[in-house]
Order: C-alpha cells, then sequence, then structure tokens
C-alpha cells in the first residue's frame, strides 16, 4: 500500500510524559482492518490479562475505522477500547460526530494511552505538534464548557473528545464524548481516562487519507450518494412519515414488524431520530418496562408513551444533525425554552426508553433534562437508567428508604426525584456513590437481597430492547464478549436491516426465521460481516438503508482484492479475537445467565409478550460449534485459532 500514514499508531505514555510513534504492517490492517479489530489486536498483545483495569498497566485506546477519514457514506465512527471495569471483559465503545476523521487527520490509524499522570492532563496534536498539558483547568468541567474553554485556547476547529465529571469520578459506567453529545457510552472507558487523570483529546490534523484506486472509489461514493439523497416526500410517503410515531397500536395489534423500504427507513431515521421507537417500541414490547417488571401496553400505554413521542420531540427541532459523511443524519439539535439553554441535542431512543418507559416516566422535559446532564459528564444513559430503575424498585420495596436516598422519593415516574438521583450519581453524592458503578456493585453494598433488581449481563445493565420480540437478542445480551448490548450483531434484530441486502454476494441461509440449523449458520455470518463492517467504521444503521458497495470501497481504497470470504473471515478473527480476551481474563462467560425477568421466566400472562420465555443456551452452544468454539465453554478450539492466524492466542488459552 502506498498510504502515506497507513501503519502509523500513536503510543502516548501519561507516568514519564512521552509520546512514541510505532508502524504497523499492511498485513495487520488486511486482518483486523481498524477500529475495534485492530484495538483487540494491539491491545491484546500488549497488555497482561488480569490487570487492574485501572491501575497504570491498563490501556486505553482511540481507534478510527478503516474506512474513517475518507467520504465513504456512513465511515466516520472511531471506537474507544480497553479492558472494561465494569464487566472485567474486553471492553470496547463505538461514536460516530467527527472526531473519528480528526484521528486519521493527524495521521494516525490508533492513539493509545498507557502509565498513568499525577495530576490532571490533556493532550494536543495540532498539525503534526503533540503536547501534553496541565488540565487543573478545566477538570471538573462538563464537557460543553470544557470544549468551549478548548476552542477558546487551541482554535475553533478543534475537535475535542473526553470525560466529564462522571469518569472524572471514576465511575465504572462512564463513558466518553463530544459536544454533541456523540458518546462512546458502554464498558466504563471514562473511568479508564479518569483512572490515568486524561481530560481530554485535543486534534486537529491537516492530513489526507490517501486512496489506491481513487476514481473507482469516489465513482462508488457518487453513485451511492445519489441513490441515498433524502428527497422531499411524496403525498402518501408525508403521510405516512407523519403518522408512523401514532401507529404504535397498529403495529402491535396487527403483528407488524419495524422494518420497512429503505427508503422509508431513511425517510423516518432524517425526520425523527431513532426516537421515532418511543412509542412503537413501547406498544409492540420491545421496550422494557418497569424495571423490565412490566408491560408496555399496560404499565407505560400509548396513552404515556405519546407525552414522549417523536411527533412532540420534533416540535423542539431547529435543525438536522448528524456524523462527519453520512447521508441521513439522523440526528438534531433542539431549542427547548423550558430549559433555558440555547440548543440540545436529539435524545437517542435508549436514552429515552432507559428513563422513561424503564422508570414508567412520561415527562418529556425531563428526557431532555436528563440527556443534557448525561452528555455534558458522560455518563451511559443506558446503565444510569437501568440503574435507577433499581434504586426505584428497591425504594418501593422498602429496601431503601427516604434516610438512605438523602430525602429522595423514588417511585415510579418521579421525575423531578429521578433527575436529582443523576446529578447525584454524575457527582458521586450521596446515594449517588452507592450508585455510581452501575447496580449490580450497588447491589452488593446495600444487600438485602436487592440484586434481584439488577438488570444486568455481568454487570452491564441490558439495552433496551426485549429478547421476547427479537429472540436472538438473548444469546448477545449474555455472551457477546462485551455484554449487555443490543450492538452486538443478534440476527433477528440486524433483519430490520439484513445484511445480505447490504453486501452483494453475502447470502444468509434461505428459511433462517424457521430453522435453528440455518438461523445458527446466519448468525455466525451476521456476527462476523459486522465486526468487520464496524472496525472498517462503518454506522451499524447503515444496513438499514439498502445496498451499499463495502467490499468495493474496502478493494478500492487500499488496493486489496479481497472477496465476501475473505471479509467475513476478517471478522471471524476479531470476534474471536474479542472472546480470546475475555476468557484470558478468566471470565467463564459460557456460565454467564440473563436474570429470569429479561428473558420470560416465568413469562408474562398478558401483553405482545404473554407466553414467552428465551431459551438462549442451547443456541449458543450451536454457534460456538459454527465459529469453530467448544460449545461447552466457549473457547476457539486450536485448529480455529490456526486457521484464523491467531496462534499466539494458544499459549494463552491451552
Ligand atoms: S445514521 Fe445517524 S448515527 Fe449513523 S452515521 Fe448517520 S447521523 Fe451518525
Amino acid at each position: 500500500m502506498s498510504n502515506e500514514f497507513f501503519g502509523k499508531l500513536l503510543w502516548v505514555d501519561l507516568s514519564n510524559e512521552s509520546f512514541k510513534e510505532e508502524k504497523l504492517s499492511d498485513d495487520i490492517y488486511r486482518q483486523y482492518f481498524g477500529g475495534y479489530g485492530l484495538a483487540v489486536k494491539l491491545i491484546y498483545d500488549h497488555m497482561k490479562a488480569k490487570i487492574d483495569p485501572l491501575g497504570g498497566d491498563s490501556i486505553i485506546g482511540f481507534f478510527p475505522g478503516l474506512l474513517t477519514g475518507t467520504v465513504a457514506p456512513f465511515s466516520g465512527r472511531y471506537m474507544v477500547a480497553g479492558k472494561s471495569p465494569l464487566t472485567g471483559t474486553w471492553g470496547d465503545s463505538n461514536s460516530g460526530g467527527y472526531f473519528g476523521p480528526e484521528i486519521k487527520k493527524c495521521g494516525y490509524d490508533a492513539i493509545l494511552f498507557k502509565g498513568k499522570s499525577s495530576s490532571p492532563k490533556y493532550i494536543v496534536i495540532i498539525d503534526g505538534n503533540k503536547e501534553i498539558i496541565d488540565a487543573s483547568e478545566i477538570w471538573g468541567l462538563d464537557l460543553i464548557e470544557t470544549d468551549a474553554k478548548l476552542k477558546k485556547k487551541h482554535g475553533k476547529f478543534v475537535k475535542t473528545v473526553g470525560i466529564g465529571q462522571a469518569g472524572e469520578n471514576l465511575s465504572l459506567i462512564s463513558g466518553i464524548a463530544d459536544n454533541k453529545g456523540r458518546i462512546a457510552a458502554r464498558s466504563g472507558l471514562g473511568a479508564l481516562m479518569g483512572s490515568k487523570k486524561l481530560k481530554m483529546l485535543v486534534l486537529k490534523g491537516n492530513k489526507k487519507v490517501l486512496i489506491n484506486n481513487k476514481d473507482i472509489f469516489f465513482n462508488l461514493v457518487k453513485k451511492y450518494n445519489e441513490t441515498a439523497k433524502i428527497s422531499k416526500p411524496g403525498l402518501f410517503t408525508g403521510l405516512i412519515l407523519k403518522r408512523v410515531p401514532n401507529f404504535a397500536k397498529l403495529l402491535r395489534i396487527f403483528k407488524i414488524g419495524l422494518s420497512g423500504s429503505a427508503g422509508l427507513i431513511k425517510q423516518i431515521y432524517r425526520t425523527y431520530g431513532t426516537c421515532v421507537a418511543n412509542t412503537l417500541s413501547a406498544e409492540t414490547g420491545d421496550s422494557p418496562i418497569k424495571n423490565w417488571g412490566g408491560i408496555g401496553m399496560y404499565d407505560f400505554p400509548y396513552k404515556m408513551s405519546k407525552d414522549i413521542s417523536a411527533i412532540n420531540i420534533q416540535k423542539y427541532k431547529i435543525r438536522d444533525y448528524g456524523c462527519y459523511s453520512c447521508p441521513v443524519q439522523c440526528g438534531a439539535i433542539l431549542k427547548v425554552p423550558e430549559l433555558s439553554r440555547e440548543e440540545i441535542t436529539l435524545p437517542e431512543y435508549e436514552t429515552c426508553c432507559a428513563f422513561g418507559a424503564l422508570l414508567l416516566n412520561n415527562d418529556l422535559i425531563s428526557l431532555f433534562e436528563i440527556n443534557e446532564l448525561c452528555n455534558r459528564a458522560a455518563i451511559d444513559t443506558i446503565s444510569t437508567g437501568g440503574t435507577i430503575a433499581f434504586a426505584i424498585e428497591c425504594f418501593e420495596n422498602g429496601i431503601l428508604t427516604t434516610d438512605d436516598t438523602d430525602g429522595l422519593e423514588l417511585t415510579w415516574g418521579n421525575s423531578k426525584a429521578i433527575i436529582e438521583l443523576v446529578k447525584k450519581i454524575i457527582k458521586r453524592e450521596g446515594i449517588g456513590d452507592v450508585l455510581a458503578d452501575g447496580c449490580k456493585i450497588a447491589a452488593e453494598k446495600i444487600g438485602k437481597n436487592s440484586e434481584k433488581y439488577a438488570m444486568t449481563s455481568l454487570g452491564s445493565e441490558i439495552a433496551m430492547h426485549d429478547p421476547r420480540i427479537f429472540k436472538s437478542l438473548a444469546f448477545t445480551y449474555a455472551f457477546d464478549p462485551t455484554p449487555g448490548r443490543h450492538t452486538a450483531a443478534s440476527i433477528d434484530f440486524i433483519d430490520i436491516g439484513p445484511i445480505d441486502k447490504f453486501q452483494k454476494g453475502l447470502t444468509l441461509p434461505k428459511g433462517w426465521k424457521k430453522n435453528e440449523k440455518l438461523k445458527v449458520k446466519g448468525q455466525k455470518l451476521t456476527t462476523c460481516f459486522h465486526q468487520a463492517i464496524s472496525s472498517a467504521g462503518l454506522c451499524m444503521f447503515s444496513t438499514q438503508f439498502g445496498p451499499y458497495p463495502f467490499l468495493d470501497l474496502v478493494n478500492s481504497l487500499t488496493g486489496w482484492d479481497m472477496t465476501v470470504d475473505e471479509i467475513l473471515k476478517v471478522g471471524h478473527r476479531i470476534q474471536t479475537l474479542r472472546q480470546a480476551f475475555t476468557l484470558r481474563e478468566g471470565i467463564d462467560i459460557a456460565k454467564n445467565e440473563l436474570p429470569g425477568r429479561v428473558t420470560g421466566h416465568p413469562p408474562n400472562e398478558k401483553g405482545p409478550t404473554k407466553g414467552i420465555s428465551i431459551e438462549y443456551k442451547d443456541f449458543y452452544k450451536k454457534y460456538c460449534e459454527e465459529m469453530g468454539w467448544n460449545p461447552e465453554n466457549g473457547y476457539p478450539l486450536e485448529e480455529t485459532l490456526k486457521d484464523l492466524d491467531l496462534k499466539f492466542v494458544i499459549k494463552d488459552l491451552y
């Protein structure tokens, strides 16, 4: 490859305040792409097993995808990776916005941090100059205040990401965010930055990604963008579009899925963002209700969920917002006079559900305020909402009283108390300190049998989609190396944007929906393909918008001659190494179990999930066989490791 900076990483040692560049061979990129593929290879190699994730030997890195920094549609993502201090497993987390491309513009495919500073620091890389700077002036500030100060000092064109008060306070549910609320939220990686006393990364670069075959690459992009253009909706589409969030009851009654034509889905994303699901998912059974113990149509019925509907949210929208190089732009900037702030960002569905349906809270303004608080402090809204649901259930059942909660009446739907509790968690103040590391750790501190209300997978609060609707979510929630995620390529969930309609030449087994053997094969393909496109930096939503020239873009960028099979092998390798990392930590992931409520044990007696219990362990065994892993313990077999060029793992696992 003739690429000017392919192959260059930056290591930052915070203990002795030094920088070191490292070159990598082209083979590594062909085997791992970028993003968390490259992350797992580098961190597996450079970090010993079983170290304290918050200690000086721990590594945290920032990894843009293989296509990031180019104009390939949806390719602007970067991943943060390290050992999760929340679950003890492999940890990675993914964010859009504009920061990923800036890492590439600085000439790096990754920036990794090791060591620990004794006082707050931030790093600045501007047009090739690198500095580690005292951060005492910005330590304690939220991310909007911090970004404003840093732009004043380093120029308005710098891109910044970092931690807010949550990460500074080593909250194990803290993330890493930019000033527009784009957050790498999961895995608790904000605490890794906090433990290193690293507040922010400030970047501005002037390099361009060099493209091997420009004509082909730019033609592909042009052609895709022409078809992806979102035109003004016609009369019929316009009518549907106006009413989509109101269709909730119809979807439930007629059991209509959430998928549709790529064109319409694009329009829906542009118009409403993911919060279009606020009403739809609450009504159809997809949203967890009342800490997973309720049923949407009874406990959070349409007359409540419509208060937080996308139609109501849209009334506050002043403009579209989205990530770098994205033709859809599913975000938005809102003006909410009740909050007396100039502008805020659109909350995502996950946030609206975690602080809405999950807590029986239909106070829309409170959702705006909570979203803003969490983004500014960079704390994971799924985990924070899940932890507050746990606290409310403890309170409702007398395990916590106002003596424990600093006087807060933690009852279902009490939005004022919920807002106050979010603030306390961020500051680790009073009851907030008990809850700041998620509900599994809170239950250990509180005792009194409270763990039965902690809805986590290995300590990670479970995301806002019910496996009784998307069945294979139970398997990914339990067994992905990063547990509890909805973004781990569960085939039923991904079916909203099936991968065989996205990538030409990729075929899911016909009839997989009705035949478990075929479904397992389809799951392997889905898992592997998703590892590859994520590591290339693509947004997960991109598969919902119709055919995409992924393979051709990769080949024209790099000059490789990859096939779909080789891409799947890259994904297989990445997922196997993520798995090996978690196993090397001594975590017996195959024995993990989800709380009974999440899988319908016992089943609901009424509602859309009536009578449904999900069995997911047998599916995992079959998936392990398909992946070439031992079905009893999830260990990749030696021959699989050899076939995937992962021989270096054998000595660690055998
Ligand atoms: S669809 Fe939304 S999240 Fe995905 S890249 Fe576009 S703006 Fe970002």
